[in-house]
C-alpha cells in the first residue's frame, strides 16, 4: 500500500502519520527526516541541501525531488509519504517519478480542519521552559498561573503560536497545497478526513477505509 498525507497546518498531521504506521508495516517516508539524515551523513544530496539552508534560502523543489527519486528507488515496502508534494508541479514531479519505478499510489490521505479551531487550540497552548510539560489554558491549566505543576518552572508560549503566524500559514496552504486534494480527487485516490473533533476520534474510520481499499 503506497500512501501519501498532507494536510492543514495543526491537523495533526505526524499524529496521523504514526497511527497509520501502526496499522501496517508503513516506511514513512518525511521529507524533513531524510533531510536531516543526509545533511548528517554529508551525502551529495545532504551537501546540497545544507548549501540552502544555510543561506537561509528554501531548498528548491528539484532537490527535493531528487532526494525523493532517491527514496523510492531503494523502497521495497508499504510507505506513507509526508512533506512531498506540497504543490501541483511537485505532485506532478512524483507521478513521473512513481511512474518510472512502475509504483501505483493507493490513496492520498488530506486532513482537513476549521482554522478557527487551530487557532484557539494553539494560543491557548503553553509549556514549561525548564522540563517542557505541555499546558493548555483552556483543557490542561495549571494550578497557579504561569508556573509549571511539575517543576516550578516558568510557562511560556511558543513565538509562532499566535494568530498572525497562524492565519499566515493557513493563507500559504490554501494557496499551495490544497489544490493537491483537487488533484487527487480527479485520479481517484483522495481520503478526506475531516479534524474538527480530533484526529484520535478519526483513527478507527481511517483503518476501515484503508482495510477497503486493500479489498
Ligand atoms: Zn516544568
Amino acid at each position: 500500500m503506497q500512501l501519501i498525507i498532507f494536510g492543514a497546518p495543526g491537523a495533526g498531521k505526524g499524529t496521523m502519520a504514526q497511527n497509520i504506521q501502526k496499522y501496517k508495516q508503513f516506511s514513512h517516508i518525511s521529507t524533513g527526516d531524510l533531510f536531516r539524515r543526509h545533511i548528517k551523513e554529508k551525502t551529495d544530496l545532504g551537501k546540497l541541501a545544507s548549501d540552502y539552508i544555510e543561506k537561509g534560502l528554501l531548498v528548491p523543489d528539484e532537490v527535493t525531488e531528487k532526494l525523493i527519486r532517491h527514496e523510492l528507488d531503494m523502497i521495497r515496502s508499504d510507505f506513507i509519504l509526508d512533506g512531498f508534494p506540497r504543490n501541483i508541479p511537485q505532485a506532478e514531479a512524483l507521478d513521473r517519478i512513481l511512474q518510472d519505478f512502475d509504483i501505483k499510489l493507493t490513496a492520498c490521505v488530506h486532513l482537513e480542519i476549521d482554522p478557527e479551531i487551530v487557532i484557539e487550540r494553539l494560543v491557548n497552548r503553553m509549556s514549561c521552559q525548564d522540563c517542557g510539560a505541555p499546558y493548555n489554558l483552556v483543557i490542561k491549566k495549571p494550578k497557579v498561573e504561569n508556573v509549571c505543576d511539575e517543576c516550578g518552572g516558568k510557562l511560556t508560549q511558543r513565538a509562532d503560536d499566535n494568530e498572525e503566524t497562524i492565519r499566515h500559514r493557513f493563507e500559504t496552504y490554501r494557496a499551495e497545497t490544497e489544490p493537491l486534494a483537487r488533484y487527487y480527487e480527479n485520479k481517484g485516490l483522495l481520503m478526506t478526513v475531516n479534524c474538527n473533533e480530533g484526529i484520535l476520534t478519526k483513527l478507527d474510520q481511517v483503518w476501515e477505509d484503508l482495510a477497503a481499499l486493500e479489498d
